[in-house]
């Protein structure tokens, strides 16, 4: 009868297998019946090494389990295409998600990622299928787990209290990485989400709805420099979202628009480059001045935006 229901079980097995593919984890299972284990792995070894070489690719450039940025010496050159397979993706909270602060500049400084509310403890979980590259304690952003995905895209889960991961292995979307916490330089307990690709980090809202629908707001969305600089962004609010479908829209999205500023009394060239989000070198450039000209009142100047 034991012999009937294993033989069974072995069919059954088999031609699931033949329908879904089986991951290696499976493969434990069959443990009470080591003969069928011997057919199991040589019906397998077709999946195990697609899943592999998947998992190879994934590590074969910049794989580093012991720094926050492997691609510092990478030069990206945007626009950038980013593929998604779904629609939608896990969010890394089970509850509403609020977010408290945006990507952009804050308080002087450059806020890389936004922050999601959460109380110290609540699990965090992974948006996409992919292998941790870092489970580690960095001075800003505290216990750290980053994960790459199969689209070149890294997400970075910060401030945690808790690791339940380790650097290399192998997550599936929606996977326990760790627990919510307010380690590293946090105000209070919440979730720091950074996206990097290739080490640069893009406003997530501009790829990701942050609303309860957890939508992917494209299958394809390309990138230009504007969504990776947190200069152009305000923490405080959301940026208007345009996403570009085509490499042709985002090159014509890039077009510069200028703009005339004119110069009221107390001016500087700092003070009109941060109140209009315009560099003083692009100033200078479209102005053909120097930044030690003098700058009088009245004078229009000539502001070029690339959005
Ligand atoms: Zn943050």
């Amino acid at each position: 009868m034991k012999f009937l229901s294993a033989l069974t079980f072995l069919t059954l097995s088999v031609f699931c297998f033949g329908q879904d593919g089986p991951s290696t984890i499976e493969l434990a299972d069959f443990s009470d019946f080591p003969f069928i284990k011997t057919n199991i792995k040589v019906d397998n070894s077709k999946n195990i090494s697609r899943l592999n070489e998947a998992l190879l690719d994934l590590k074969k450039e910049h794989w580093d389990t012991t720094v926050y940025n492997p691609y510092r010496h990478v030069k990206v050159h945007f626009p950038v295409e980013i593929k998604f397979d779904d629609s939608t993706y896990t969010p890394p909270i089970s509850f509403k998600k609020v977010v408290t602060s945006r990507y952009g500049w804050r308080r002087g400084r450059a806020h890389r990622g936004i922050d999601i509310d959460l109380v110290t403890g609540d699990s965090i979980v992974a948006m996409f299928d992919g292998i941790v590259r870092l489970a580690n304690y960095n001075a800003g952003h505290g216990r750290t787990v980053i994960v790459r995905h199969h689209n070149g895209l890294e997400t970075v889960y910060a401030h945690l209290s808790k690791y339940a991961v380790k650097s290399n292995e192998i997550v599936k979307q929606g996977q326990l990485l760790g627990y919510g916490g307010t380690s590293g330089n946090a105000r209070g307990s919440h979730l720091h989400l950074t996206i990097n690709y290739k080490g640069v980090s893009i406003n997530p809202e501009y790829l990701f709805d942050f609303s309860e629908q957890n939508i992917i707001r494209s299958k394809s969305i390309w990138v230009t420099d504007n969504w990776t600089r947190p200069g152009l962004h305000n923490s405080k609010r959301q940026t208007k979202i345009t996403v570009l479908h085509t490499k042709e829209e985002a090159i014509a999205s890039l077009k510069k628009r200028k703009k005339v500023y004119i110069v009221r009394p107390g001016d500087t060239l700092s003070g009109i480059s941060s109140k209009n989000n315009v560099s003083v070198a692009s100033i200078c450039k479209s102005n053909y001045i120097k930044k030690t000209t003098p700058i009088k009142i009245g004078q229009k100047l000539v502001l070029e935006y690339v959005f």
